[in-house]
């Protein structure tokens, strides 16, 4: 079985466990004079990530959900308004920020090109003709197949974001992908915004957790909102070790997933049923529409499956591939092979 589901299904490497095993650890629940928690892994871990995004400090959290629920707590009480995107990770998969009985925020929605890149102009007329306390951008934009949001763009909406005093936080699950594909670097991408996340269980291949950066002042709170949702850990440096071991060669781990994307999105016999917008695999997803064959996605995932690939469902017809570090070349070959055998029976639909 060949499983391109998510790039959440990478295993940490031997270099991560022999670590875990070795890691020196504290209490991080517990904070010391100035503010930081007691696990010196941790603490490296996010020294590390405050270093590499340039922001004053970080925070190191159990999961991505965690680290964007922390951000929007920190920006937002309850009936704040925040704008995002309509498909964003946070709007569509996340939901506990916009349910009223939960933390009753209140979404307004950007809009944004078919590549989920934001429009300036709709940006500029919600922060002119609403109460936004939170600008939200996600880089890359999962949805929208991995896709980039490139610097101007985002240093234009902090122009306008600060003529406001609105921050800006972005959802940078993989920006690491981002500053790659982009080819800037990951201060560049962090200079304009005001806080991000970052995962380190995705592509990056640790087995859990993600990191938010931002100011001092911010970091401070962030820590106190983490405590209050219950996700201060403790010897939570056995986790932040594999954090530190895949920041140590993120680079070159990123470029071969976007490699081998390159090599399936270009060995696939695409037709008029089924589709892929080759601009917008810029990463490691590749997103295929079904639409135009009469094939559901929920039923495109159950014939792949009984093939021996495992693929996820997105949209009504679209599914989602994502190619990872355990994915190897001899696999992205052979799901081609079965894709282009499938491709090829809808079009005779
Ligand atoms: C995966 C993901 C998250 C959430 O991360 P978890 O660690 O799975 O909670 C948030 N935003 C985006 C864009 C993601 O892809």
């Amino acid at each position: 079985m060949i499983d391109l589901r998510s790039d959440t299904l990478t295993q940490p490497t031997e270099k991560m466990r022999a670590a875990m095993v070795e890691a020196e650890v504290g209490d991080d629940g517990r904070t010391d004079a100035d503010g930081f928690g007691e696990d010196p892994t941790v603490r490296k871990l996010e020294a590390m990530a405050s270093q590499l995004t340039e922001k004053e400090a970080a925070l190191f959290c159990n999961s991505g959900t965690m680290a964007n629920y922390v951000n929007l707590m920190v920006y937002c009480n309850r009936g704040d308004q925040v704008l995002l995107s309509r498909k964003s990770h946070l709007f569509r998969s996340e939901k506990a920020p916009f349910m009223e009985e939960l933390f009753g925020f209140v979404p307004v929605f950007y809009e944004e090109d078919d590549y989920g890149i934001p429009d300036v102009h709709s940006i500029k007329q919600k922060i002119d003709s609403e109460d936004i306390k939170v600008i939200c951008l996600e880089n890359t934009h999962n949805y929208y197949g991995g896709t980039c949001i490139p610097v101007d763009v985002i240093q234009r909406i902090s122009v306008l974001a600060n003529t406001k005093g609105i921050p800006i936080f972005v959802d940078g699950a993989r920006i690491f992908n981002a500053a790659i594909s982009l080819n800037v670097t990951l201060e560049e991408l962090c200079k304009p915004v005001h806080s991000l996340t970052f995962c380190l269980s995705k592509g990056l291949g640790a087995p859990v957790g993600s990191v938010i950066c931002g100011d001092l002042e911010f970091i401070k709170t962030a820590r106190g909102v983490r405590k209050l949702l219950g996700g201060n850990m403790r010897q939570s440096g056995i986790l932040a070790v594999a954090g530190i071991e895949a920041l140590k060669d993120y680079e070159e781990r990123l470029r071969e997933d976007h490699r081998k994307t390159r090599i399936l999105v270009e060995s696939l016999k695409l037709n008029q049923f089924v589709t892929v917008d080759k601009r917008a695999v810029q990463t490691n997803i590749i997103n295929m529409d079904f639409s135009k064959s009469r094939k559901r996605a929920v039923q495109v995932e159950k014939d792949l499956f009984k093939r021996g690939l495992r693929i996820k469902a997105v949209g009504e017809h679209v599914i989602r591939l994502t190619v990872y570090a355990d994915i190897h070349e001899e696999q992205i070959l052979k799901a081609a092979e079965i894709l282009n055998g499938y491709i090829a029976e809808c079009g005779f639909e």
